[in-house]
């Protein structure tokens, strides 16, 4: 039988296949339908996260599991646990939240990875980053396969989240390189689903809190532009099978919905499945906004045996359906 480390509880030296796991960010969006699925899997979970973007409201439903783990932590300090694994998803995600305070972005993107891949390191264990789609910029080759270097500009307002991202992606690659460390990237196409911030201004989420509250729909720009959006189910699903891969699978992958849409057809399908009354209204177009992008995802199918299975339809109707439970509570608290 393998000879596990002496820091494992005697408990979870019964269960062989029982690993700790590390998700930092895990307080955010993803990273708490993450959390879910690895204690649904009996594995143990210690979630980082300095509740810049995320909330306990997340996790609250966790309060007392006996698998699970809370601290509140900077991923741009040092990190000392012991753990199996690392999901390194600390990041502000959305565009609003990353302009917010643009340097600690890079920091938490850098600083973030640096801190996650030495303890990988000291620890020998598996390191998963969340990079993103941003890695391509506003992108000339559609759909974008992994292959893409990406058209980036370095010094705009997106720069600090898709620069730290791609510094990010460097770093995992070198540590990989150097030190040997077992890195697994995924590039994380548009996702969404129950618990988005109300408010952090993301198109799925704003759209369904403007037409709840019969308040006019925003299309930045003539809404031509597009996106394709996976449901978090879906995304979590190819997160643990990435990470359960050996070592020759590296990344990066990218993990997304090829199902591409416009934003105009977004709002209008958001209106329909609400029954709201609410008006289209064009507002400005961001600066860099991306005008298209669509996820290549034969890798992911090849290696992951992974795609989506849920459709935009039935993931807008779950996430309609958390949006009409909270939204009550939201403008009470
Ligand atoms: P989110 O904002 O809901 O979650 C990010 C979490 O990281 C939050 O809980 C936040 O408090 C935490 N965090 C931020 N800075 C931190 C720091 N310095 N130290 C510790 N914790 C910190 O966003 P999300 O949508 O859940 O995104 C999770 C990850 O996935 C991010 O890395 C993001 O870049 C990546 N991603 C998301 C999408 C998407 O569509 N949601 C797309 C591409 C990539
Ligand atoms: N680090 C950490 N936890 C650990 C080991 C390392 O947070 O268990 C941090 C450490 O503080 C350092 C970073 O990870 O800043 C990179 O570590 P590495 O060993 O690669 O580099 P060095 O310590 O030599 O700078
Ligand atoms: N968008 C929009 N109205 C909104 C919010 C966003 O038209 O109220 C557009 C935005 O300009 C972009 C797309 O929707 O073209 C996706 O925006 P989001 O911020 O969700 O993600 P990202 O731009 O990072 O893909």
């Amino acid at each position: 039988m393998q000879k596990l480390p002496l820091w494992r509880t005697p408990l979870a030296r019964l269960y062989d296949s029982r690993k700790r796991i590390l998700v930092t960010g895990g307080a955010g969006f993803i990273g708490s339908h993450l959390i879910d699925r690895l204690l649904e899997q009996g594995h143990e979970v210690i979630c980082a996260d300095n509740l810049f973007t995320g909330s306990k409201r997340n996790i609250e439903h966790l309060h007392g599991h006996t698998r699970f783990e809370f601290m509140r932590h900077d991923v741009t300090f040092p990190l000392f646990v012991e753990v199996d694994e690392i999901y390194n998803l600390a990041c502000p995600a959305s565009p609003i939240h990353y302009q917010h305070d643009p340097v600690q972005t890079t920091k938490t993107s850098v600083h973030g990875a640096i801190n996650m891949l030495g303890l990988a390191k000291r620890l020998k264990c598996k390191v998963f980053q969340a990079s993103t789609s941003e890695v391509y910029g506003d992108p000339s080759v559609h759909p974008q396969p992994e292959e893409y270097w990406g058209n980036v500009n370095p010094i705009g307002p997106r720069s600090c989240y898709d620069e730290g991202k791609r510094c990010a992606e460097t770093l995992f690659f070198d540590y990989h390189r150097q030190h040997g460390t077992e890195i697994k990237v995924a590039r994380i196409f548009n996702t969404y689903g129950p618990r988005m911030h109300h408010a952090d201004g993301r198109v799925v989420s704003n759209f369904i809190v403007q037409a709840l509250r019969g308040e006019p729909i925003t299309i930045y720009g003539n809404g031509q532009q597009t996106r394709s959006f996976c449901y978090v189910d879906d995304l979590v699903e190819g997160f643990i099978r990435l990470m359960d891969t050996d070592s020759a699978v590296a990344g990066p992958i990218n993990l997304g919905n090829p199902g591409e849409f416009t934003i105009r057809e977004l709002a209008e399908k958001t209106i329909a499945m609400t029954g709201s009354k609410s008006e289209l209204v064009e507002r400005p177009l961001p600066v860099d906004d991306p005008k298209q992008r669509q996820p290549d995802i034969a890798k992911a199918r090849a290696q992951l045996n992974w795609e989506p299975s849920i459709a935009l339809e039935e993931g807008l109707a779950r996430t309609i359906a958390y949006f009409r439970t909270v939204l009550p509570e939201l403008v009470e608290a």
